[in-house]
């Protein structure tokens, strides 16, 4: 095992672009993978340092009956009020980038592959190396997430239209992932950036 910290991948897209699928593939040929959004849950656990400074902000009237965050509320909160929202994120980031931290330095791949599924609606994360996104035309996005969730096409297309736009988001990409075909030809996109991401993680730095 290398001594070296690992390349960290960021891997994002839009909604239904595929991220899971994609993660899952790395994860299948022996890539550790670190899910910021399970992270994001567990630290807002009830009793957990998030949690205790959220009730702090916003008062016990945060919290469901059963002491957990009632998300949704909080949801509208930071929606409501940007100071809100620049509040929370700075609570929970440094958090997040801590635990995202530990779990590289875990690590026993050469790369993580980190899935970050707001990567370019936040901050940028000094811990990554490379960006991932995982693109498909908002027509399938809308088909599989259709499918996926039994969700209408209209509660789909405004999600959609409140993440950052395609073309933004592949801005930001150093490899792309066109999930436009079937399982297989995803499949064999990701062995090939296994491959790439391989060759940089033991030459290139
Ligand atoms: P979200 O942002 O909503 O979490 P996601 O980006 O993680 O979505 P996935 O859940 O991976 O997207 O994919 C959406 C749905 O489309 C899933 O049911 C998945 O199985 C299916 N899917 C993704 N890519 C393909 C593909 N190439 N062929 C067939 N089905 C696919």
């Amino acid at each position: 095992m290398s001594t070296q910290t690992p390349l960290v991948i960021g891997l994002t897209g839009g909604i239904g672009s595929g991220k899971t699928v994609v993660s899952d593939l790395f994860a299948k040929i022996g890539v550790t993978i670190i899910d910021t959004d399970l992270i994001s849950r567990e630290i807002v656990k009830p009793q957990q340092p998030a949690w205790q400074q959220i009730v702090e902000h916003f008062s016990e009237t945060i919290l469901l009956p059963d002491k957990t965050l009632n998300r949704r509320l909080l949801r509208d909160k930071i929606f409501a009020d940007s100071n809100e929202r620049a509040w929370l994120e700075s609570l929970l980031h440094p958090m997040i980038r801590c635990e995202m931290q530990r779990q590289i330095q875990q690590a026993l791949s050469p790369y993580v592959i980190a899935v970050i599924p707001l990567l370019t609606e936040t901050a940028p994360n000094p811990l990554i190396n490379r960006v991932l996104v995982v693109d498909a035309p908002e027509e399938l996005q809308v088909a599989r997430t259709m499918a996926r969730d039994q969700a209408d096409r209209e509660a789909i297309n405004a999600i959609i239209a409140h993440q950052t736009p395609r073309p933004i988001r592949l801005t930001y990409a150093d490899d792309v992932i066109e999930n436009n075909g079937d399982l297989a030809q995803l499949q064999s996109a990701v062995e090939n950036l296994h491959q790439k991401y391989l060759q940089i993680s033991t030459n290139d730095r």
